[in-house]
Parts: structure tokens; C-alpha cells; sequence
């Protein structure tokens, strides 16, 4: 679960100017650890200049393709993306970690559901990978998707999505929002934003006929989206999102007062893929994730600032405080998981599990 696997890139397909879609090919010995359940993502690891660099990127296919694919956008300065588009090539290999991710919901055939998705640039993916199977999976569920891009040459699947609305007419509804072309129907011209999902709601897209919603994109659209979703009365559970550690600035922790942690150490101990390992570490110093690594332990991680969800763990005795949260879910940590890059001791003893999902 928690190891990387060298894979080989099978393909790499030039999508826009600035955004590639990489197909592996999984050896048929991994073809069970590499399955996936629509929207989760892989992480991807290589040495730049050096240094070891992590990234995760959601996986676009369908769990009925049988194909692994991921799209990479170039971040303006950022070190993966740019690596990615310009030296990843067909027939290299690169460490991949099995996929992760609870952006989903479970899907019935019998089901006859009607699903809201909200996307903009690279968010698309995951809502990709989560139309496409979900169409397949429950004949009798519908799909609209609102996906705002700058302009149609931005577009990244414009051909897939063309493809999946000719094959399912009824069933699959796309509305693009444009921020620098115009288009027809003014409504749908500008930025996704509250005000933007407000004249959607009034004229569009009746909520009450909408049983989940899937949002993924820059922090501000997706908080908009939300915001305005949950005002119109739809429930915090029924709202999905995933947020790319891209768009959130670098977190800092501060150390709290003695009082709130206490003092001195905390005898630690980590289960990974069966096996159990101790060691001692300061409260407040750094988080559960950082003094592992410290102490050499091979310990699964990306982002490192609270978004990806990698390290995700579960406290099975003692108790930490996790600095940020934009991955898990409020059911979650009611059943104990927490992200360890950002968890910090509270008690003289601590028992992660790495290897609990549920
Ligand atoms: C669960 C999950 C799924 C994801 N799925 C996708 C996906 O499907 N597709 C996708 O494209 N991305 C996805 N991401 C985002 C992806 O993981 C990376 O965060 C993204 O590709 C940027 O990585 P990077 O190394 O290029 O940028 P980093 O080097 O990490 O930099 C991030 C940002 O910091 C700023 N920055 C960095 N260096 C500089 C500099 N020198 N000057 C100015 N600004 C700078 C830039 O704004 C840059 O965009 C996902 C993230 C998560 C957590």
C-alpha cells in the first residue's frame, strides 16, 4: 500500500499547450494494487536537482477502462509539473504509489441519482474519472458538470467530454464557464464564483433534484462553491471536494503554550504495512510524520501541508492536535484519522496505524 512502484509510462499525450496526460503501464503482477476507485490519485516521486519530490495527481480514467492514466499541469515556477511536461517521455520509468483518496462516493446500478460537479482548470481529473465511471456504473444516474476554464484553447478532455455528451445525451449535461471568451448565453461567461452559482441555481440547475455534488479546483472557487451550496440548503456531507496543494500557501506551525500540550516526550509508536516500530519524540517540536522520517522509518507522505491526505493515519491510542485539515473529512477524524504531517502529540503515549482504511 504505503511503497513506491517503479512503473513505466506508456504514453504521453500533449492535451493543451501546458498540460500532459501520462497512460501507465502496470505490470499484470500490480494490476491489483493499482486499482483504483473513481477520483483517487497516485503520487509520484523522482529526484530534481537532488531533491526528492513528491507529487500527487488524480487519475482521469474510468475504473472501467482498465487504463491508468493522469493529467499534469504546469504550475507557473513550480518544480513537478514543469519536470513532468518536459522530461517525462514513453518507455521511462517512475516510482508510483498505489492510488489513494476517498473523493468518491459508493455507486449502485440501481441507483437513479443525480450528481452536480463543479471544475475548473486541472480539476477537472478526478471529475473525470468520477463522470465517466459513474455513467457506466448506474445507468439511471445523471451528471451535470459546470467546468470553468480562460478560454476553449485551455480546455483540458474537450474531446472526451464532446465524446461523453454525444454518447449520453440524456444523461450527461456540460456547461462551460469561460472567463475570457464570450460565449452566447451571458450566464455563462466569467469566473465560477458565489454570485456566478447563485444565477445558476436561480436559472440553471434546480437543487432539489440534485442528490451529491463533486467540487475541484483553485481553493476560492471551491469554498464559493460550497458556501453558496450549503446556503441553498444542501448538507455538508453531501458536498465532496478536492482541493490540489497547489492553490493553498505553505503552513507554518507555531508552537503552542506548554499548558496545551504538555511538556517533555512522547513515546510513539508507528504500524506501517504489519510491522510496528518506537521511538521517542518532543511534543511540539515537529509533527509525527517529520520525527519518523527523522528516526528512518519509511513512512508514506506528499504534500506535507495537510492537502493530499498521503500520510493519513489512525490514532489508535493517545491523542494528537493536527495543525491544518483541507483533507479529511468530519467522519474521519470522528473515527480517528488524522493527517501526521500535521499532527502533534498531546499525550505521553501515541499509537498510529498506517495501514487501517476505514
Ligand atoms: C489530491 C491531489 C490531487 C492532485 N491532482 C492534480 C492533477 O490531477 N493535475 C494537476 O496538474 N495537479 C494536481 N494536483 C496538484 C499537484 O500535486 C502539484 O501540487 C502541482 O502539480 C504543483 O506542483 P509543482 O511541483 O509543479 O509546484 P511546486 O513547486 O510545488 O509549487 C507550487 C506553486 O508554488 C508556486 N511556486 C513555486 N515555486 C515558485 C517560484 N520559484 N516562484 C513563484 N512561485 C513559485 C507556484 O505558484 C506553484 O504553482 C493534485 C494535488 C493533490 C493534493
Amino acid at each position: 500500500m504505503s511503497r513506491f512502484h517503479s512503473i513505466a509510462v506508456a504514453k504521453v499525450d500533449h492535451q493543451t499547450r501546458d498540460t500532459i496526460v501520462v497512460s501507465f503501464d502496470v505490470p499484470a503482477d500490480l494490476r491489483d494494487t493499482f486499482h483504483f476507485v473513481q477520483g483517487q490519485h497516485l503520487t509520484l516521486r523522482t529526484d530534481i536537482d537532488g531533491h526528492d519530490v513528491r507529487r500527487s495527481y488524480s487519475i482521469c480514467s474510468a475504473v472501467q477502462d482498465r487504463d491508468l492514466r493522469i493529467a499534469i499541469k504546469r504550475s507557473p515556477g513550480g518544480v513537478f509539473s514543469n519536470w513532468a511536461n518536459d522530461h517525462m517521455k514513453r518507455g521511462m520509468s517512475i516510482a508510483v504509489m498505489p492510488p489513494m483518496g476517498h473523493f468518491n462516493t459508493p455507486l449502485q446500478a440501481e441507483q437513479s441519482r443525480h450528481y452536480l460537479g463543479f471544475a475548473a482548470g486541472s480539476g477537472i481529473t478526478p471529475l473525470l474519472s468520477i463522470i465517466k465511471t459513474t455513467l457506466l456504473a448506474e445507468p439511471m444516474s445523471r451528471f451535470t458538470l459546470l467546468y470553468g476554464n480562460r478560454a476553449t484553447s485551455s480546455v483540458i478532455f474537450r474531446e472526451e467530454l464532446a465524446d461523453l455528451k454525444d454518447t449520453y445525451l440524456e444523461r450527461f449535461k456540460l456547461v462551460y464557464v469561460m472567463s475570457r471568451e464570450q460565449q452566447d448565453i451571458e450566464l455563462f461567461n466569467g469566473r465560477i464564483t458565489a454570485e456566478k452559482c447563485e444565477a445558476l441555481f436561480q436559472h440553471w440547475i434546480n437543487l432539489d433534484d440534485v442528490d451529491l455534488a463533486f467540487i475541484c479546483g483553485p481553493e476560492q472557487m471551491m469554498h464559493a462553491v460550497a458556501a453558496t451550496l450549503e446556503k441553498h440548503g444542501m448538507p455538508k456531507e453531501k458536498i465532496k471536494i478536492e482541493l490540489f496543494a497547489a492553490s493553498i500557501p505553505k503552513h507554518e506551525h507555531h508552537p503552542r503554550p506548554a499548558s496545551v500540550l504538555g511538556t517533555g516526550l512522547c513515546e510513539v509508536t508507528v504500524i506501517m504495512d504489519g510491522r510496528s516500530a518506537s521511538f521517542a519524540m518532543e511534543k511540539d517540536k515537529e509533527s509525527v510524520l517529520d520525527a519518523g522520517l527523522r528516526q528512518g522509518l519509511d513512512l508514506r507522505y506528499a504534500c506535507k501541508g495537510g492537502v493530499c491526505a498521503t500520510c493519513r493515519c489512525k490514532v489508535v491510542e493517545g491523542e494528537v492536535e493536527m495543525d491544518a485539515n483541507h483533507a479529511l473529512e468530519d467522519y474521519e477524524i470522528a473515527r480517528g484519522f488524522v493527517l501526521s504531517c500535521q499532527s502533534f502529540p498531546v499525550t505521553e503515549k501515541l499509537v498510529v496505524d498506517f495501514d487501517q482504511d476505514t
